[in-house]
């Protein structure tokens, strides 16, 4: 389980890569039945360890902590209680995924990276006003079988099943916009096939870091 530091260094690093600005974005990590959240509002480099939020995954809003938890909590919990592999959930506005965003595009197989999300396809959630169940709601909906999906007219959301796995799909996700978008430039990606996608993800079993054993 990734400690609080661990949480503080990877909003960070979401500034630092460009992936979110100011204090947008927000992180959650499971703690057994609790999860651990970034504070609302906070710039990531002045949140500190014990600003983190816990609440419980079986409540409705109840926080311990110094600070408030993220307005986006209701999806933070929701997703986690539904998706029991993931363990880490990550919030951007990501500049290239929200311009796809903004005009309601989804990502299709542009490249064979997108295999590592679960499918051939990234969805983008129906618009909600951010914190609201409904948001929840469609954020759920669209990462149906998928480790991560474009929100329409805010940003990107993606889990993991450990914050540095997560972390890591959300700069795929990134990748993936700015290719799809640029292609759209230029007349439109070669789409991938299903079985393509397929035949990828059953080589990424075996790909890498992996193949000594070790987890992604
Ligand atoms: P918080 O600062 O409350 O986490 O909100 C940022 C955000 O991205 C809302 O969608
Ligand atoms: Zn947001």
């Amino acid at each position: 389980m990734a400690h609080r530091e661990d949480i503080c260094a990877a909003m960070v690093a979401l500034v630092d890569s460009g992936l979110n600005r100011g204090a947008s974005g927000n992180i959650s990590v499971r703690d057994g039945e609790h999860m651990l959240i970034t504070p609302s509002g906070v710039p990531p480099r002045d949140i500190l360890p014990n600003d983190i939020a816990r609440m419980p995954l079986a409540g409705d809003g109840e926080w311990e902590g110094p600070l408030a938890p993220s307005v986006e909590w209701r999806f933070h919990r929701d997703i986690l209680n539904a998706r029991p592999e993931m363990n880490a959930v990550v919030h951007t506005h990501a500049q290239w995924c929200t311009a796809l965003a903004v005009a309601r595009k989804s990502i299709p197989a542009v490249h064979y990276m997108i295999a590592a999300f679960g499918g051939s396809e990234i969805r983008c959630s129906d618009y909600a006003t951010y914190g609201t169940p409904e948001l929840s709601a469609a954020v759920l909906a669209a990462l149906k079988n998928r480790a991560g999906c474009l929100m329409a007219n805010h940003g990107m959301v993606v889990g993991g099943e450990n914050l540095t796995k997560a972390l890591w799909l959300a700069n795929e996700l990134e990748a993936l916009a700015h290719q799809h978008f640029h292609s759209l430039l230029i007349g439109g990606a070669h789409v991938l096939s299903d079985e393509q996608i397929a035949e990828t993800a059953q080589g990424f079993k075996s790909y890498g870091a992996k193949a000594r054993g070790e987890s992604a």
